[in-house]
């Protein structure tokens, strides 16, 4: 049985005070389409101010909290705290992620942990928070950003655990997805290819835009609008026959 959206609803977005990321334009499409927001990032007052910003220009409730997502008990804190202060969780975005561009034979453990611990098992924390809400209501959608180089080991900025966390993130949207779907909740994975943001060392030159734009085939690389209106369709009422998917979001750097 589907159980209907209720007509307020929340998405929770995980990744959203970065002001040139993924997650700030993807928490701004949510509200612009009416979803009230939960935000979950590193800083706590930056998190509430980005939701503050979002209620005034999008007229939609809106709360932010502090927490890594590494930390499971910050986040189940986190959620929890946004549960109750908002509509009822119909949606989980997970963007929170860092990127890691050291070669692996110069690669320190901590680094290996640290990757897989924010990109990887920070996705379960919140999914699995996430997820026993969404249960017990019986409706709900996760989407989780994996990358392009997932599926081709690298070869755009980051590289092996980054890699390695981003091919995990599919594996565990798969498994959720078969899971959770008896419960009326779908989970997609979106895979981007090289996206306009900070997370390559800093704001990118025309340069290295351009050297970037030369393997894809539509001529330039992505923008966050890109990857955040493909998130705006995983999260429709009417997409809900759409489950498991890894949706490319790469401009033909890689056709699946
Ligand atoms: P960004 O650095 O602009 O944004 C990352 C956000 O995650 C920031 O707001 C940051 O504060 C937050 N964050 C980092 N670690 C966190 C933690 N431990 N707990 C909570 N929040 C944390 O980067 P972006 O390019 O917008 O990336 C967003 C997502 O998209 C990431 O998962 C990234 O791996 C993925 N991605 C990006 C690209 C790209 O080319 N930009 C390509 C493929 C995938």
């Amino acid at each position: 049985m589907t159980v209907a959206f209720p007509a307020a609803r929340t998405a929770i977005v995980t990744g959203a005070v970065s002001p040139r990321g993924i997650g700030r334009a993807t928490a701004r499409r949510l509200a612009a389409a009416g979803w009230d927001i939960g935000i979950i990032d590193l800083d706590d007052d930056a998190s509430a101010e980005a939701a503050s910003e979002l209620a005034a220009s999008f007229g939609v409730r809106a709360a932010g909290v502090g927490a890594d997502v590494s930390d499971e008990a910050a986040v189940r804190a986190a959620v929890d705290g946004l549960e109750s202060a908002l509509p009822q969780i119909v949606a989980l975005v997970n963007i929170a992620g860092i990127s890691s561009p050291t070669p692996y034979l110069e690669l320190e453990p901590g680094e290996w942990d640290r990757v897989i611990a924010v990109n990887l098992t920070g996705v379960h924390h919140v999914s699995r928070r996430v997820a026993e809400s969404l249960a017990a209501s019986g409706v709900g959608r996760i989407v989780s950003i994996s990358s392009v180089s997932a599926q081709r080991g690298g070869g755009t900025y980051s590289k092996t655990p980054y890699s390695v966390a981003k091919a995990g993130v599919i594996g565990l949207t798969r498994a959720l997805a078969r899971e959770l779907g008896p419960l009326g909740v779908t989970a997609n994975a979106i895979a981007p290819g090289p996206i306009d943001t900070d997370i390559m060392g800093g704001t990118l030159t025309e340069e290295r835009k351009a050297e970037m734009a030369a393997d894809l085939l539509v001529g330039r690389i992505g923008t966050v609008d890109d990857v955040a209106v493909a998130v705006e369709f995983l999260l429709r009422e009417d997409t809900g026959f759409i489950t498991g998917h890894t949706l490319d979001v790469n401009g033909g750097l890689y056709m699946n």
